[in-house]
């Protein structure tokens, strides 16, 4: 199974709009952190979890050929508005539809921003984005693997979390951004996974996201093989990635690639 982190920031970005504080003025590359989201390739199979505001340039940076599915996490601005550009993907299919898989608000959020991406192949011409709108079932099983899904509480809404565990090979990777806790169900889904890739918003409480401690406490519970915390704002520069995580992890960033 391989992960790219398309983009590793919070809901501005980093560097932030008309901020001139030491991370957004940073020349580390690592420090520029477009907004969150995925790209999981398991035992061939092209998942894509959300799409940024970024998303084009994400997929252009990565060269990402096709998209065999699509899952919306939830439908914050910072994780849908880049779905239009998902018409490129859509027109490499065969039936010019992309399987978009989310839940009941995500749900909502696409019917109001993409009331033209639903309608019937011969209503909308072609070269349009054109989705097949699914409820995520808590599990679904494909010839590639499962995908096991939850919910996470995520101040006023909720975040799909997710679990991948490849076929064959066995190995799984958990995906739980934008969210305030794990509950217990969530954490006994991804205990042990070979790769913890969670929500960690800022040094400081937050009250719809996890802080850096926090997540550190979930991660410390969860014992995955490998942690990485993303969904990152401009209170954190790559470079203190030590004195923020003390060796329990690693910051993920714009362009990391992980193989399990
Ligand atoms: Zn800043
Ligand atoms: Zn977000
Ligand atoms: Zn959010």
């Amino acid at each position: 199974m391989e992960i790219i982190v398309l983009g590793s920031g919070t809901s501005h970005g980093v560097p932030m709009i008309a901020c001139d504080c030491a991370v957004c003025r940073s020349s580390d590359p690592r420090d520029h952190r477009t907004r969150a989201s995925v790209h999981v390739v398991m035992n061939g199979l092209r998942i894509q979890i959300d799409a940024a505001p970024e998303f084009r340039v994400q997929m252009l940076r990565e060269s990402i050929p096709s998209i065999d599915l699509f899952i919306l996490t939830h439908g914050h601005a910072d994780h849908i508005l880049g779905m239009d550009d998902l018409r490129r993907y859509c027109d490499l299919r065969d039936d010019g539809t992309l399987p978009v898989y989310c839940h009941e608000d995500g749900e909502e959020r696409v019917r109001a921003i993409y009331p033209y991406a639903l309608k019937p192949r011969g209503e909308v011409p072609d070269g349009y984005a054109r989705f097949d709108l699914r409820r995520l079932p808590a599990r679904l099983e494909l010839p590639e693997g499962v995908i096991e899904s939850l919910l996470l509480p995520h101040g006023r809404i909720d975040t799909l979390g997710l679990v991948f565990t490849e076929a064959g090979s066995g190995r799984r990777f958990a995906y739980y951004t934008d969210c305030k806790t794990v509950p217990p169900a969530a954490r006994d889904l991804a205990r042990g996974v070979d790769l913890l890739l969670l929500d960690g918003l800022r040094p400081s409480p937050h009250p719809t996201h996890l802080s850096i401690p926090e997540a550190l406490a979930v991660a410390a519970d969860l014992a995955p093989r490998q942690t990485f915390i993303t969904h990152l704002n401009h209170a954190v520069a790559h470079c203190d990635e030590h004195i923020h995580l003390n060796n329990a992890g690693s910051f993920a960033y714009d362009g990391l690639k992980i193989m399990l």
